[in-house]
């Protein structure tokens, strides 16, 4: 293989493709063949950008490896092991890179570190230590981990709960241009998180975050248009803003899309558009998005099972649906969910046989949580059977 190199000075941009017109880096439109044992880092990096940007990323990790002990080189390197991108995945592997770059004092390397005793991925779980590193990258000005760091103050993660704090390392990464930075303290103002409430300054930060492409900013900014906060009331803004942000993948977006056409807010009422959003976020993992699409399928007003005839077998096809739904929904805690598996297991509904012990259990848990509809039928069960 040949590699190119920019023949700027100080620019160490180097490529595959012979016949590059304008470095990307600096403009310099030179490039002379270069020896491998010639490329320093940075050109390795270059190479394993444009490797990716190709679609080769088994090339792309053989070139950021390449670039040894680099603390740039070394996070590459370790992004692509924890994402598995271009070699197996590897927690543990990319956990050592990130920890070889931090030593060198590498801020990305400290807060991607720092991830890893957050997440328990690669390093045994720590909030001390995940804290500690995050605090380290943040002092050096490091936007990500102001971010982090102000995220774990807000949620009190490792530390106790400190709006000022929180509100604080938000706005020094905002201050950067951030984007998650400027999105996180125009929440803050919105619900006065370590600020004075204002939604102005909400509405200014999301549009920012917004500009630089950071999907959830859309989403907030959709809540806004709806319910008029800081802005003139725009269903269809509204409608548009949710879409932007759904269209990312985010799943409470998909949902605010679903209830949109549901209802008609901002768009034309359309079920099956309703239906393909809410399953997209139930899927996902969204428990409003779960328990709606539970109840459409067992009420019938999901579209998904329309061309069936609507004989017995579909109705016990509803009805398995809607407990597969509820199913997934209660395995996140959802008292209304165990309430309704508590119903379906009582009832011998969905196609499952009767099973009164298992009500039973999902009644009391669902009780637990402070469902009172589950009590009644627990005192319902009790009172017959004991
Ligand atoms: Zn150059």
């Amino acid at each position: 293989m040949e590699y190119y190199r920019c023949e700027s000075p100080d620019c160490e941009f180097v490529t595959m493709q012979e016949d590059l017109e304008v470095c990307p880096l600096c403009g310099g439109m030179t490039f002379v063949p270069v020896p491998p044992e010639e490329i320093t880092p940075r050109g390795w990096l270059s190479l394993c950008r444009e490797a990716a940007r190709a679609g080769d990323q088994p090339l792309a990790y053989e070139f950021c490896c390449r670039g040894g002990d680099d603390p740039a080189c070394l996070c590459e390197q370790g992004r692509r092991l924890y994402n598995g991108k271009g070699t197996a995945r590897d927690l543990e592997k990319a956990a050592d890179c990130f920890e070889r770059a931090a030593a060198q004092g590498s801020p990305d390397g400290r807060c991607l570190l720092g991830l890893c005793f957050e997440k328990g991925e690669g390093r045994p779980q720590s909030w001390e230590n995940a804290i500690f590193l995050y605090k380290q990258a943040a002092d050096e000005n490091f936007a990500p981990a102001q971010c982090n760091l102000g995220w774990c103050y807000e949620f009190g993660k490792g530390v106790a709960v400190d709006g000022k704090a929180a509100a604080y390392w938000y706005g020094m990464a905002a201050l950067k241009k951030d984007p998650r930075g400027q999105y996180a303290l125009g929440l803050c103002y919105l619900n006065g998180i370590g600020v004075e409430k204002d939604v102005k300054r909400t509405v200014q930060l999301c549009r920012l975050a917004a500009e630089a492409d950071y999907r959830p900013a859309y989403y907030t900014m959709g809540e806004l248009y709806e319910q008029g906060t800081g802005v003139k009331k725009d269903l269809q803004q509204a409608a548009q803003c949710y879409r932007w942000a759904a269209m990312s993948g985010l799943p409470m977006a998909q949902f605010a899309v679903g209830r949109c056409y549901e209802k008609g807010i901002g768009v034309e009422k359309d079920q099956a558009e309703a239906d393909r959003w809410y399953s997209a976020a139930g899927e996902a993992g969204h428990l409003g998005a779960q328990v709606t699409m539970g109840l459409r399928c067992e009420l019938g007003l999901c579209t998904k099972q329309e061309n069936i005839d609507r004989d017995v077998m579909t109705v016990l096809w509803y009805r398995r649906a809607a407990l597969q739904w509820f199913r997934q929904a209660a395995r996140q805690n959802l008292s209304e969910a165990r309430y309704r598996m508590g119903l379906y297991a009582e009832k011998g509904w969905g196609g499952e046989p009767c099973n009164r012990v298992v009500a039973k259990v999902m009644y009391r848990m669902a009780a637990e949580q402070g469902n009172a509809e589950a009590r009644k039928a627990l005192e319902r069960l009790e009172r017959r059977w004991f």
